[in-house]
């Protein structure tokens, strides 16, 4: 029988409640595993979903969201060998999977399609038959093989929001080759995409923002932003035709995907990275005139995210964050719903 330690987080009690302090249950380190003294945690509009019950993780309340975790290695299991006591480190959208399919194999462990499956970092009962509680606390225990070493040119607070909105758009600028000489849009200029922003340029890549309006014109260019277009006017969709080899869409709301097919050059690819609620329609003569491609693309697996974080490390790059502390995260849940954050919250953990 594993022992455990009560550690304070802040949880949603229920689907209809806001977050409150709470205790919870970590497992004493085993022997793979390593004890993380949680110094940040960001907040992701996944957590909102999972704290609220929309996304049917019903049953596993008190929930503790939060799955972009920075901090310091307590203490390891004697069989740990990949980290050390002292060393920073990071843990992202998941804590296990079940490392035998082919897609753990390859490294894509958040496409496991094992019956363990991609066990998230909340709200998921892992191998041992626990539910998972996140990283709005002040400790967790994870396995050694899926948490991530943080260069020391990224300041904590700063790389925590990396393991969730870093690799997601990471992944796809890197799996269809951002770089130099390729036309990159991103489609919102958000939490999501404002990381895409910073790593498409850092790759070397001609970035645009299509944003709804030009509100956050200055922000985006500031950011590393070639180009800038509101979408809201109909002039963007005539003057850009034609002109990007990838387009990442970080938007959940509704998009007229045909339009925005529209944008690409032959051979194009629209990513969707953001989840909206009902399907898109889409017109197949959008895609079959130039070879285009609709994909999609889900964050990134254990060694992709070492990748994103060591080449955050070697272009100084890290989110653009608002730091709060723990009795602010109803407040910023609602803020982050009325998108009024630029352009991530970070909670520090000290306050909980
Ligand atoms: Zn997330
Ligand atoms: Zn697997």
């Amino acid at each position: 029988m594993t022992t455990h330690t009560s550690v304070p987080a802040y949880a949603a009690p229920s689907a209809k409640a806001p977050l409150e302090r709470i205790t919870v249950q970590r497992r004493e380190p085993g022997e793979h595993d390593v004890l993380i003294e949680i110094k940040y945690s960001g907040i992701c509009h996944s957590d909102i979903h999972t704290a609220r019950g929309e996304w049917g993780e019903g049953g596993h309340f008190p929930i503790v969201p939060g799955h972009e975790i920075a901090g310091v290695v307590a203490a390891v299991g004697a069989g740990v060998t990949r980290h050390r006591v002292g060393d920073r480190v990071g843990v992202g959208c998941f804590v296990d999977s079940c490392r035998e399919c082919d897609s753990c194999k390859a490294g894509l462990q958040q496409y496991c399609t094992g019956k363990l499956g991609m066990v998230g970092t909340y709200g998921r009962a892992g191998r041992d038959g626990e539910v998972t509680q996140g990283g709005y606390s002040t400790h967790i225990v994870v396995d050694e093989n899926y948490v991530l070493r943080i260069p020391d040119s990224v300041p904590l607070d700063a790389a925590a929001p990396l393991l969730c909105a870093g690799i997601t758009l990471y992944s796809p600028l890197a799996h269809w080759q951002a770089g130099p000489g390729k036309k990159v849009a991103i489609v919102g200029l958000g939490g999501l995409g404002h990381m895409g922003v910073k790593i498409a340029h850092a790759m070397g890549a001609e970035v645009t923002v299509l944003s709804q309006s030009l509100r956050k014109q200055e922000d985006g260019l500031r950011l590393g932003a070639d180009h800038y277009y509101a979408t809201s006017d109909p002039a963007t969709f005539e003057t850009l035709a034609d002109s990007f080899d990838l387009i990442v869409n970080t938007v959940s709301a509704d998009l007229d995907l045909d339009a925005y097919l529209g944008l690409l050059r032959t051979d194009g690819t629209l990513v969707q990275v953001g989840a909206p609620e009902r399907p898109l329609p889409v017109s197949p003569f959008a895609l079959i005139t130039r070879r285009k491609s609709l994909a999609g693309s889900m964050i990134g697996g254990i060694p992709e995210t070492q990748e994103m974080l060591d080449f955050c490390g070697a272009h100084g790059i890290g989110a653009e964050f608002e730091l709060i502390r723990a009795d602010q995260i109803n407040e910023a849940y609602e803020r982050v719903l009325a998108s009024d954050v630029r352009y991530r919250f970070v909670i520090d953990a000290a306050t909980i």
